[in-house]
C-alpha cells in the first residue's frame, strides 16, 4: 500500500514542489489550501485554518480511511513593516492567520491523522531566530512556530506514539515570487526546491535519518550549494 502524505499550503511554491516530488515516487498526495492543487490526487480548499475547517479536514479524511505518513505544513506568507508602518496591525493579523494558524492547524491534523512513526514537519524561518525589527509580525509568527514544533515533541503534546516533529528554517527559497521580487539578486545563493522537497522526502521514507524530535533545522545555500545544520537557540 502506498504512503500517505498531507501538505497544508499544498498549493504554493515549496508545497506543490514537495507534492510534486513525492507523488513522482509513489506517494498518495492530499493537499490542503486556500486554493486548489493540480497536482496532488486529492486537493481540498479551505478559507481558514480554524477550527470549522479543520474538523471538516479531519472528517473528510477520516471518511476515507486516511491516516498520513507525513504531514508538512509549508503554508505561510510574509509581510514586511515596524511597529511604526501603517496596517501594521493589519499586517499583524495576516501574519497570525498565515503563518500562526496554520502551524497550529498543522499541528491539530497532525494529532488526528498521523499514523504512529509519522513525520510532522513545520516550516520556520532562519531570520527569525534573531529580531526582525523591519518586519515584526513575520518573525514573531514564525518564532512561535518554532516554539509550537518544541512542544510537539513532548510526550504529552497529543501527537500519535513515536512522531517525529521537525521545524526547517529557510533563509531564502528559489521562488518565482522571490524572483520576481528581487530580480537582480544571486539566486545561486537561494535555495532550489526540489532539494527541499528531497530532503523531506529521506525523512519521511528513512526513520534513522530524521533529526530528533523538537529539532529546527536551518539550511541556506552558497554558491549552489546548501547546508543543513540544527538550530540551538539556547545554549
Ligand atoms: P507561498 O506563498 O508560495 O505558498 C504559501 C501557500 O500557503 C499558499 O498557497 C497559500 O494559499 C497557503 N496558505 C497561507 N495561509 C494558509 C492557511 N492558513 N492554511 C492553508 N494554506 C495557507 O510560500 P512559499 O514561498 O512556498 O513558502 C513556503 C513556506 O516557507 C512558508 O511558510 C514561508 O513563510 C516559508 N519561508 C519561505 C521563504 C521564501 O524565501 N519563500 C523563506 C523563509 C520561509
Amino acid at each position: 500500500m502506498s504512503k500517505s502524505l498531507l501538505v497544508l499550503g499544498g498549493s504554493g511554491s515549496l508545497g506543490s514542489e514537495i507534492v510534486r516530488f513525492f507523488k513522482s515516487n509513489g506517494w498518495k498526495t492530499i493537499s490542503v489550501d486556500f486554493r486548489k492543487s493540480d497536482i496532488a490526487e486529492i486537493s481540498l480548499t479551505i478559507t481558514s485554518s480554524n477550527e470549522d475547517q479543520m474538523k471538516s479536514i479531519e472528517n473528510e479524511l477520516t471518511s476515507q480511511n486516511i491516516k498520513v505518513d507525513a504531514l508538512v505544513c509549508a503554508a505561510g506568507g510574509w509581510t514586511g513593516g515596524d511597529s511604526n508602518s501603517d496596517g501594521y496591525l493589519d499586517s499583524v493579523k495576516k501574519m497570525i492567520d498565515m503563518n500562526l494558524y496554520s502551524a497550529f492547524g498543522a499541528a491539530f491534523l497532525g494529532a488526528k491523522l498521523l499514523k504512529p512513526n509519522g513525520l510532522i514537519v513545520l516550516t520556520g524561518s532562519l531570520a527569525s531566530i534573531k529580531p526582525t525589527s523591519f518586519m515584526i509580525a513575520y518573525g514573531a509568527t514564525k518564532a512561535a512556530t518554532h516554539h509550537i514544533v518544541k512542544s510537539l515533541a513532548q510526550p504529552d503534546s497529543g501527537l500519535p506514539a513515536n512522531s517525529t516533529a521537525v521545524c526547517i528554517l529557510p533563509q531564502t527559497l528559489d521562488t518565482p515570487a522571490n524572483r520576481s521580487a528581487m530580480a537582480g539578486a544571486n539566486f545561486n545563493d537561494w535555495t532550489p526546491l526540489t532539494e527541499v522537497a528531497e530532503k523531506l522526502y529521506e525523512w519521511s521514507e528513512k526513520v534513522d535519518t530524521r533529526p530528533t524530535s523538537g529539532s529546527l533545522i536551518g539550511f541556506e545555500t552558497k554558491n549552489k550549494s546548501t547546508t543543513w545544520a540544527p538550530i540551538c537557540l539556547f545554549k
